[in-house]
């Protein structure tokens, strides 16, 4: 007989992981349960699993609702809605500091807990992270000079789809699988790692002169959903 979904349905997905044989799927506006699939969980339980968890009580026996439905046509909206809500969530957010030329960058502090990203001793820079910082970008030379864990483990894959140098930008000094990342980077590899408008990156513009004049980016990350775990109350 097989279930089915009403338009009560609020999209709130914990209904997907109860059902065994994977019968629900999004649809173009909600959930949908494909019948050749559901078997009205004869083989698991005593009662439909996905009944049971649905909070608005939207799940019914077929032959309460009529749905004409074609099953294909259906997934393919349902996976374009999905993609259209994912590209609408607001992104990270980047907030871009100029330094008046020949004026040192400064040393960042933390804007949640107040540590300073960088110290130095004996004239010498180190990285001083804290729960928060995600990463430290060194401009000059295109590559991170810190990255967390949780960092790491969200951009790993993303790091070398994104950047890997290309021949016109390698004038020799670099190995055909090395990373170099540009500032113009970011917006997509942080979006791509997940992070949505609780992550800052502080994005600062410095110059001065060398041998010739010179100018770097150096790029902060600071993530501000890990608020939540430091102090364990949310
Ligand atoms: S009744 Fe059972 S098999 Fe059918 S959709 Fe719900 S959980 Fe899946
Ligand atoms: S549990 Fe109910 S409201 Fe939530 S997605 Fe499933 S059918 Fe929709």
């Amino acid at each position: 007989m097989a279930h089915v979904i009403n338009s009560n349905c609020i999209n709130c997905d914990v209904c997907v992981e109860e059902c065994g044989p994977r019968a629900i799927f999004p649809g173009p506006e909600i959930y949908v349960i494909d019948p050749a699939v559901c078997n009205d969980c004869r083989d698991s339980s005593d009662f439909p699993e996905c009944v049971e968890v649905c909070p608005v009580d939207c799940i019914l026996p077929a032959g309460k609702v009529s749905t004409p439905i074609n099953i294909e046509v259906l997934k393919e909206q349902g996976k374009e809605r999905l993609r259209l809500e994912e590209a609408r969530k607001p992104g990270p957010v980047i907030a871009k500091i100029e330094q008046p030329f020949g004026v040192s960058p400064p040393i960042v502090h933390c804007p949640i807990c107040g540590q300073a990203a960088i110290i130095v001793e004996d004239h010498v820079a180190l990285t001083n992270p804290c729960p928060h910082l995600a990463f430290i970008f060194v401009g000059e030379v295109g590559e991170f000079e810190y990255r967390s864990p949780d960092f790491m483990a969200r951009t790993t894959d993303q790091v070398g789809e994104a950047t890997t140098i290309t021949d016109e930008d390698d004038e020799g000094d670099y190995d055909d699988d090395d990373i170099f990342l540009t500032v113009d980077n970011f917006p997509e590899l942080l979006r791509k790692a997940g992070y949505d408008n609780s992550f800052l990156a502080l994005e600062i513009t410095y110059s001065g002169m060398a041998c010739g004049p010179i100018g770097s980016t150096d790029i902060y990350g600071y993530d501000y959903a890990l608020i939540e775990s430091d102090d364990g109350q949310g």
